[in-house]
């Protein structure tokens, strides 16, 4: 969500900037800016829109070797050209980029206001700038500490200063930077993906932290009550191939995400399964058998579609392991006082490892003395440094909003925590290797199913024209109809819902009709008879039906549109129902002519509560 860049260097800065926000594009974002520090002072060029308008509109001279970049997620105020960053004091002396929510930004304000302050536009951000402006201590760093002294909320900060020409000071509370070292020049970002193309050396902020950066080098720094005080955080290379961030031949980063499943959940498995033990080998997790056994419950916890195939994971760690668990919305478990429970595992789930209700929801966790694993896409990102251990998902840079693989693996990192915990309890051996022969062969199974993208092509352009539809499932198969509908209502932008199939005769059944088709998620498991019967009852009032099974499902003289996924052990089926969906969602979005990566509204790492 919403996007940072600044550069100093030996180079123009504005190509740069505008080139990284380019990067940032897919996070999701309405405006964007960029400033930059020119021998007469601060340049600022910002617009609501793409950031191909910007670039457009760009003056010719906009010369300059340093600058800052941002690409807006409006919380306050409208997205207009006026609330896009980079934001100014009056004088032009200071320009903020800035990431995240400033709670009291009203008081602040006022208090502005009260001292004759002008303030331009209705954001929170904007206070930053007047307060850097107005502070009266000597240095740059000291100034941008006393500001964010008075702000309290959630930052990720890039200042520029006509009277500092030499530096950017950057800082993070909560909203992800990272600095990037080049030869002579030097980067920062909120995503390495605006960074790869630069340089592949590269220092993690963490919360608290501050940093100078000059054209040769960069600096830390921790903001403590005494003022500030130097850290000795030090570049490292990542293991990085730039070309992942590139869609390559498809027509979108979703599309190209999709397709690479089956590689995905490869990495993910790899070196993982131990077949002689019929277990799995997780060594992040950071617990020995002992602790595993001492685990008396589950709690997973996630966003948006993390929650959903959280949900999944639930599942898996009951059948197999018999303990109980559950999924949770992070972003509302710590406002209902949770009980803590010391023999509670708790896992956080996210792709980007930024999501910032999630990291709270660990936060409070840890603070109460619970222990929590994390089940995290980015290398680096701040759930994976506040975990006491977890799974990486080795998915590869998920670009596109909507996620896929990330999604996929994380279900897969479920099945292999769920093995090793049934493991140390009462799976058998024989259930373990069972598993692990399921898990060797859904790679090659989810291109079985990515190979029947052109039936499910034709499928979608039926349910794009509905303009509502209903996501059913039971059991299993709930999680894969929730998650179903998030893809189709995130990309197509129609309303879809997601009903257990045996709720739907409490009360939606009212609505089905002929305009209003239902996909069903209907495996060949032990409610396949109540499940098909259900279906009936939806096609005997006219309900358009697609129904996603297995083959050798009799659907007894049902009027509907089969799609068929290969069978697995059906602990692991959910995964391999999940997948034609998101070829649903993807083609009735294409179809009705959306951005597929871009999404209306979403942003692709949610860093605001
Ligand atoms: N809260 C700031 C604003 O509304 C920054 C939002 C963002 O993270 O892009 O302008």
């Amino acid at each position: 969500m919403c996007g940072i860049v600044g550069y100093l260097g030996t180079q123009r800065a504005a190509p740069l900037l505008l080139e990284g926000l380019g990067r940032l594009e897919h996070r999701g974002y309405d405006s964007a800016g960029v400033a930059v520090l020119a021998g007469t002072g601060i340049r600022v060029a910002k617009r609501a829109g793409r950031v191909r308008d910007l670039a457009d509109g760009l003056p010719r001279r906009f010369a300059g070797k340093v600058g800052i970049g941002h690409t807006r997620w409006a919380t306050h105020g409208p997205a207009n050209d006026v609330n896009a960053h980079p934001h100014t004091d009056a004088k032009g002396l200071v320009a903020v980029v800035h990431n995240g929510i400033i709670d009291n930004a009203a008081a602040l304000r006022d208090e502005l206001a009260d001292t004759g302050v002008d303030l331009a536009s209705d954001t929170d951000t904007e206070v930053l700038a007047h307060l850097v402006a107005a502070s009266e201590a000597e240095t740059l760093e000291a100034k941008v500490a006393e500001a964010l002294g008075r702000v309290e909320g959630t930052y990720g900060v890039a200042v520029l200063h006509v009277d500092f020409p030499d530096r950017l000071v950057v800082a993070r509370n909560g909203s992800p930077l990272i600095i990037g070292v080049g030869d002579k020049e030097m980067h920062v970002a909120s995503d390495l993906a605006a960074l790869v193309r630069y340089t592949t050396t590269v220092a993690h902020l963490d919360d608290g932290e501050m940093a100078t950066l000059t054209p040769t080098g960069f600096t830390t720094y921790r903001i403590g009550a005494g003022g500030i005080a130097a850290t000795d955080r030090r570049a490292a290379p990542v293991d990085i191939d730039p070309e992942a961030y590139d869609a390559g031949e498809h027509a979108s980063y979703m599309h190209k995400e999709i397709a690479e499943q089956p590689a995905a959940a490869e990495r993910v498995l790899r070196g993982r399964l131990d077949e002689r033990f019929g277990t799995s080998h997780l060594g992040g997790l950071n617990l020995d058998a002992r602790e595993l056994r001492a685990i008396r419950r589950v709690k997973i916890l996630g966003c948006g579609s993390a929650y959903y195939v959280g949900q999944m994971g639930a599942m898996l760690v009951e059948e197999l392991a018999r303990v109980p668990a559950d999924a949770e919305a992070a972003s509302e478990f710590r406002y209902r006082n949770p009980i803590i429970e010391p023999d509670t595992l708790y896992v956080a789930v996210s792709q980007s490892g930024e999501t910032v209700d999630t990291l709270l929801a660990v936060q409070e966790i840890r603070r109460k003395g619970g222990r929590v694993i994390g089940l995290v896409n980015v290398v680096g990102s701040a759930i994976a440094r506040e975990v006491d251990g977890g799974i990486y998902l080795h998915a590869g840079p998920e670009v596109a909003v909507a996620s896929t693989k990330a999604l996929t693996n994380m279900f897969l990192g479920f099945a292999m925590l769920a093995l090793q915990l049934g493991r140390v309890r009462d799976l058998s051996i024989a259930d373990g290797r069972r598993l692990i022969a399921g898990l060797e062969a859904l790679p090659r199974q989810i291109e079985e199913v990515l190979a029947g993208e052109e039936r499910l092509e034709a499928l979608a352009r039926k349910l794009a024209d509905a303009p509502s539809l209903f996501f059913v499932g039971r059991v299993r198969g709930f999680p894969v109809a929730r998650e179903g509908a998030q893809k189709f209502k995130e990309i197509s932008y129609r309303h879809a819902e997601a009903y257990q199939t045996s709720e739907l005769k409490h009360g939606p059944l009212a609505l089905i009709s002929p305009d209003v088709p239902t996909v069903a998620i209907v495996p060949g498991d032990e409610l396949v008879e109540r499940n098909v019967g259900a279906l009936h009852e939806i096609a005997a009032r006219g309900g358009p039906l697609v129904v996603v099974t297995h083959e050798d499902v009799a659907m007894r003289g049902l009027e509907c549109d089969r799609v068929v996924v290969p069978r697995s052990e059906r602990e692991l089926d959910p995964i391999l129902l999940t997948v034609p969906l998101q070829l649903l969602a993807y083609h009735a979005a294409l179809h009705l002519g959306h951005d597929i990566d871009k999404p209306r509204n979403l942003a692709k790492s949610v860093t605001v509560e």
